[in-house]
This record gives structure tokens, C-alpha cells and sequence, in this order.
């Protein structure tokens, strides 16, 4: 389903993306078997990876997300790339206070930090950091973020709702950034824009009737894209790394621990080699 959608509004001078990111929230918190707590966090930090990683310009793009803390949060990673495949991990999957902006703050409260590293494809990564702000929540740091960082005042709102059941309802990301040459007035516009009304439609109506009507439609710039949870570990990828390894050592740990055993903690597999795929591997070699 193409759950994502950029285009530009007020005259141009502002770009909006407005995602529902329901499905990929949902396979987040089944692969980790997270709280609704912990899957709640982890929603708002996989929405707001959507939207970055929909801003990616090349192919072979990536970017990645942490946010840290000394207190009960724990630490959060999430990635992605140009072609909208999410994944990542959060460390606490078992946070159990009630979601809320309260509890979010309180858990980031202590030397709190979110930290950028986007990867264009060419010459050095950019990164970016800042400290968790005095006030507000995620949504807030993640401003913070695009304020101190890359100098964008970013409108940016996301939200992970979940039933009494523990399954994820609704999840979506709105963002409003104005492009450099944005006048005052649209500036104006942009920061007393109602974001929680665009979500609350956006789970009603969806991202692009909601964005036709509180926005005019611009013909020339409008995209509808997928976004999916996704993670590129594979079977194939560790035996190549097996091969690059070398056989003796690999036997050598087959020999101590009965087994190669990798774990991806982006989806929560696990792998395991022994010595009938050493065999193969090295003969077939
Ligand atoms: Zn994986």
C-alpha cells in the first residue's frame, strides 16, 4: 500500500509529508515482542525515520537514527533507506508505563540525546546531534534536532496509538518544512498549523485526502510511496561473511560452541551455521 505522501504547499514554499506508518509500527512490535509502552516509543522513532529517509535524494542513500539516555529509555536505533525499508531496535522492549508525552519525557529525561547519521552515498557521512529539550517529548527533540542541526524550523508530529488489546491501531508522521526561501507570512502559516488534526484525519481518511483537503494540490509535485518495515540481513549476506571469515576459524568456533550463532537485532533473527554448512560452504568453494 503507498502509505507515504510528499508534496509541496503554501505556494511552494513549504514541503508536507504526511504518512501512515500503521503496518510497518505493527511488524516492529511483533518481531521485537514489545510493551505497548516500548512499541510506542519505538513507533514514534520508526514514523520520524519514514519521514527522513523519504527526504534521501540518492539511490544508495541511508540514515540512522539514535536516541539515548542514562534513564529507563534505554537506547533506540532505527534506519532507512532511499527505498523506504525501515528497521531497528530499542534496547528496553519491555517499558511499562502508559504512552504518553509525560512518560516519554520522563524516560528521556536523563542525558538525553538524539543523534543523526545520514549517509548520501558519497564522501563523508553527515552527522548531526542534540540534547533531549527541557520540554516536550519526542516529537519535540526530534524539532530540536532539525532546528540545531540542519538550521530547518521543522514542524514535525507523530503518533502511535494502540487498543486495549496491545495491537497498534494507528501510527503515522505529518511534517511541515518551510524551504529556505520561505517568506514570513508562510512561516507564520507553518507554525500554527493544527498537526494533530492532520493525523487524527490522516487515520479517518488516509494521507492523501487529508492532505487535499487542508492543503490546495499542487499537480506538478505530488508522490505517493510505500514504506514497509524491512530489514536486508539474509542468509546469504552472513554466508559471505562466513567465506570472508575463513574456514578455520569458523570451524574453530563450530568446535567450541557447536555452532556459528548471529543475531540481528534489527529484526530479531537468528542464524545458525554448523559443521554440515562449513562443509558446503568450503567445498563448494
Ligand atoms: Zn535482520
Amino acid at each position: 500500500m503507498k502509505n507515504l505522501l510528499r508534496t509541496l504547499v503554501y505556494n511552494g514554499q513549504v514541503s508536507l509529508t504526511l504518512a501512515d506508518t500503521t503496518a510497518l509500527v505493527a511488524e516492529g512490535k511483533r518481531l521485537h515482542g514489545l510493551s505497548n509502552f516500548s512499541a510506542y516509543l519505538f513507533g514514534k522513532a520508526l514514523s520520524v525515520m519514514t519521514f527522513m529517509s523519504a527526504c534521501l535524494k540518492e539511490n544508495s542513500g541511508e540514515i540512522s537514527l539514535s536516541i539515548k539516555t542514562s534513564g529507563d529509555g534505554g537506547e533506540i536505533a532505527v534506519s532507512g533507506n532511499r527505498a523506504l525499508n525501515m528497521r531497528g531496535y530499542i534496547e528496553n522492549t519491555q517499558l511499562s508505563e502508559n504512552p504518553n508525552e509525560e512518560a516519554e519525557r520522563r524516560a528521556f529525561a536523563e542525558n538525553g540525546s538524539v543523534t543523526v547519521i545520514r549517509n548520501d552515498g558519497y564522501s563523508r557521512p553527515f552527522v548531526g546531534a542534540c540534547a533531549f529539550p527541557d520540554a516536550g517529548g519526542l516529537d519535540e527533540a526530534f524539532a530540536e534536532y532539525f532546528r540545531i542541526s540542519e538550521q530547518i524550523p521543522t514542524r514535525i508530529a507523530t503518533t502511535v496509538k494502540t487498543d486495549a488489546a496491545g495491537k497498534i491501531v494507528f501510527a503515522g508522521v505529518a511534517v511541515l518544512q518551510p524551504l529556505p526561501f520561505a517568506d514570513a507570512e508562510t512561516l507564520e502559516k507553518t507554525r500554527a498549523a493544527d498537526l494533530s488534526l492532520l493525523l487524527c484525519e490522516m487515520e479517518r481518511i488516509g494521507a492523501e485526502a487529508t492532505a487535499t483537503k487542508y492543503f490546495e494540490k499542487d499537480e506538478r509535485v505530488w508522490e505517493m510511496r510505500e514504506a514497509q518495515y524491512q530489514c536486508n540481513c539474509s542468509r546469504e549476506y552472513l554466508t559471505r561473511v562466513l567465506i570472508s571469515l575463513g574456514e578455520a576459524q569458523m570451524r574453530e568456533i563450530i568446535r567450541e560452541d557447536g555452532a556459528v550463532r548471529v543475531h540481528c537485532h534489527y529484526c530479531n533473527t537468528d542464524y545458525t551455521f554448523d559443521g554440515r554448512d562449513a562443509d558446503e560452504l568450503f567445498i563448494r568453494k
